[in-house]
Formats: structure tokens, sequence, C-alpha cells
């Protein structure tokens, strides 16, 4: 056995037999109501074992991670975000508006995100998602101009070199100004060609139960047609897809879709054949508590947004009441031109914070907070192998220091890393290789890469 402490170099690897134990960690937080106090063993990319209190580990140990000044949370998952719009952050012509006029207002710049940019402000987005425990991603990319037909492609080459897990999410729009759509008609696609290359992009890269995943996502059912809502989840069944839309995010988009289609959004939403399991929703906010009812019997996913939801006035997701009536609930910061940051540890806090508005203390605390980022989050994307401290499960780690002012004084370890409000890992694993080693990101130049992603945002939009 060597002893290693969390200062010296990366241990084990995916690749590698190599069985490493991280010990006697501050405290651990599992998601589930195992005891793994002292520590777990990480071997071959999985965790396979786990070491309760006042035990040693019964594996034959090679390596050891001291980690008696980290507290252990298992990796975070990301259920809903816009990668793209890292490049329109705090963006002056979109501040201080509601979601609508927000969204007329930015469209026209978006329609000019090319590939590089696209390439830049995903990594950035993936980089930064990381640096805050996140080991496990989703985007919703929905803007395909002529000059970006390869979105996709270009985000799991990303995702790939990084050696994150994302489910990427196909989106897509067909009606625009002309047909009473919000969007420029410059970023529209017909339904033929959308539905061409969601069947590729399925064929192609999407891996059941893998590291990368695809979901079909029209950007909201009102920027399509039902044909093409009826066409999405038809190829999801038969590929065995999850499917994903913005819904009930404000009171704006209830008029609106009543007085368009003379339907409810859940009303419609379950017209076209999405009422289901297979679905997750952003946001789902203006709910009746039958819809609420209706939304957990056919298990559906939810992503609480809570940034981007104060940001947009929108309102505030009611997770308790889901979660009894069956729905899976999880947690995403949403897209950059909304929230604006992509620090996930940051985002289970405003959780926290939000839901204590709708809640009494007692109701949601900050263990459920950190459930919904974890396990939560797990569940919403169909990923069972992930978001939790288990034997079996992939080794995807957080590890954080309470080494800042900000906890200094504090007493229980997790309580303190949601109050006190921990920002930044120290040490993340993805699939049993390190990631981020005191708070550094081992995979690139993080100062050339936000260069080019600065420059890319300054060429997408010049005041
Ligand atoms: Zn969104």
């Amino acid at each position: 056995m060597t002893q290693q402490s969390s200062m010296q170099k990366p241990l084990s690897d995916a690749t590698s037999q190599a069985s490493l134990w991280i010990k006697h960690p501050l405290a651990i937080y599992t998601a589930n109501d195992q005891d793994a106090r002292n520590g777990i063993v990480i071997q071959g990319g999985q965790i396979v074992e786990l070491v309760a209190q006042g035990q040693q580990p019964t594996h034959p140990i090679d390596q050891v991670f001291d980690a008696q000044n980290l507290v252990l949370l298992p990796g975070l998952i990301n259920t809903h975000h816009h990668f793209y719009q890292t490049l329109t952050r705090a963006c002056p012509p979109a501040l201080n508006k509601r979601l609508f006029p927000w969204l007329q207002t930015l469209y026209p710049i978006w329609a000019g995100l090319n590939e590089d940019m696209l390439r830049a402000a995903t990594e950035l987005a993936m980089v930064e998602l990381l640096l805050s425990g996140c080991t496990t991603v989703s985007d919703h990319h929905y803007l395909f101009p002529s000059q970006l037909h390869n979105a996709i492609d270009i985000q799991v080459e990303v995702a790939q070199s990084l050696g994150m897990s994302a489910t990427f999410t196909r989106g897509s729009m067909s009606l625009g100004v002309d047909d009473g759509g919000l969007p420029p008609q410059s970023v529209v696609q017909t339904e033929d060609e959308i539905m061409a290359d969601s069947e590729r992009l399925a064929s192609r890269y999407h891996q059941a139960g893998g590291d990368i995943q695809i979901a079909l996502a029209p950007c909201s059912p009102f920027s399509v047609t039902p044909e093409l809502m009826k066409a999405s989840a038809a190829l999801a069944q038969q590929r065995d897809l999850l499917l994903h839309t913005h819904l009930a995010e404000t009171e704006d988009e209830n008029a609106f879709c009543l007085s368009s289609l003379g339907k409810r959004p859940l009303d419609y939403l379950e017209s076209v054949g999405w009422l289901q399991s297979r679905t997750w929703l952003a946001h789902g906010i203006h709910f009746t508590s039958d819809e609420i009812q209706r939304l957990g019997h056919a298990q559906v996913g939810i992503c609480h947004c809570p940034s981007s939801n104060m940001v947009l006035a929108s309102g505030i997701c009611a997770v308790n009441e889901l979660k009894a009536a069956g729905a899976n609930v999880g947690l995403g910061v949403d897209g950059s031109a909304s929230n604006d940051h992509s620090n996930l540890m940051q985002e289970i806090r405003q959780a926290l914070l939000i839901q204590r508005l709708k809640y009494p203390a007692d109701e949601f605390t900050h263990l459920d907070a950190l459930h919904l980022a974890t396990k939560g989050s797990a569940n919403v994307l169909q990923r069972h192998h992930q978001g939790e401290i288990a034997v079996g499960k992939q080794a995807d780690i957080a590890l954080f220091a309470l080494d800042e002012p900000r906890f200094s004084g504090s007493h229980d370890p997790l309580a303190a890393l949601v109050l006190c409000g921990a920002s930044q890992a120290h040490s993340v694993m993805v699939k049993g290789q390190w990631k981020v080693r005191d708070k550094v990101w081992l995979g690139g130049d993080l100062s050339a890469l936000m260069a080019k992603h600065s420059q890319a945002a300054q060429t997408l939009y010049a005041p």
C-alpha cells in the first residue's frame, strides 16, 4: 500500500485496475442511507466498496487518497443548459427583460453563432461546470443557422475530449416569425431536416446507458408544429431516446398557449404524446394541482432552474408537490443568458433559498437541495449508474475543501457547503479519472480557453 496525500500527483485512472481508497472524508453525502463515513474504494472506474465508520476496506488497496479535510459528494449532474449562451452573458440589450422580449432581443444575436463559437462555448461551459463539481452535463441546443448544421457533432467531440458524461439534446425550431413564432426565419429549419438530423445523430452517437446519450428536444412545444412533436415522440420510442423541452416557465406562456392553441401547455403536451416517462421538462413552474398529479402519474422528469427563474422573475417550481406526486425532479443552471453562471454547486444553494420562500424551513433542507443535483438529476436523465455513492455506481465524485473565509467557524460540513456557499471543487473525478486537483483543471490551459471564448463572444456581439 502506498500513502499519497491530496497534494501529490494524480492517482488511478479508468483504464487502471489499481484500487484507490478515498479515505476518511471530513463528511460524505451518499444520496442514499448507506454508511461510507470511512470512505470509498474505487477500481476500474467504479465504486467497489463503501467503508463504514470505524471500518477498514476489505478490498486489497493499492493507493490511498487522504480526504480528511475534504467533503465528498457524488459528482453533480446538470440537467438543463444552453452552452452557446455563455457567449451572451450580461448582454446589455437583454438586461432586465421578461422572457418573451428577452428572447426576441437575443435571437437575432444568436443567429450569428458559428462552429468555432459553439466549440469554445461548449468547452468553456463544461469546464466551468466541472470546476464546480459537476461530472455529467446535459445541453439543450436548438439553434441551427445555415453556418452551424453540425452543432451536436461538435458538442459530442468536446465532451469526448474532456472525458465527461453528457446527454446532448437535438433541439429544434420550425416556426419562425413568418409562421407566428418568436425566432427569426434564419434560425429555424424545416421539419424534414430536423427529423433527418435527429435520426442521424441517434444512430451515430447514442449509447444507451453510456457516456454520450442523445435526446430529442424541440425548443418549446410552441416553436414547432404538433406533427414534429409527434414525430419526435415516435422516434424516441423507436430508438429508446429521452424527450426534452421547456414547459410552464411563465404565466405569459400559459396565456400564449391558451390563445394560440386553445389549450394549457400540459394539455397540449399530452395531446402530442409527450406526457410520458421518456420526457423531462425544464422549469415546470406554472402547473395546477391536478396537472402536478398527472405529471407524477406519468413519471415525467422536471429540471428545476432556480437562478434563471429568479433572474427572469418566472416563479417558483413546486418541487415537493412534484416529488410527492411521483415526478423525478433534478437541478439545472439553465442557459447563461438567464443565470448567468454555470456553477452547479452555487445552484444547489439557490435551490435551497428559493424553495424556502415556498415551504417551511423543515420541509426543504440542505440535504434535499443536495439530492436534487445528484440522485434527483440522475433519475431525470435516467442515468441510474450515476448520481449516488453506492457499490457498482460509476466513480464520479466531487470533493470540496472548507478552506475559505466563508467556511471559517462552520460546524456541519455538509450544511456548510450549501449555507456558506461553496462554489469551487477541490478535486473532481469522472469515471475513476481525476479531472480537477487542488482546484486546477487538469485537462488543458484554462486561461487560453477563456481568451478564445471571450474573443468568440466579442465576435458574436459587439455593441
Ligand atoms: Zn432553458
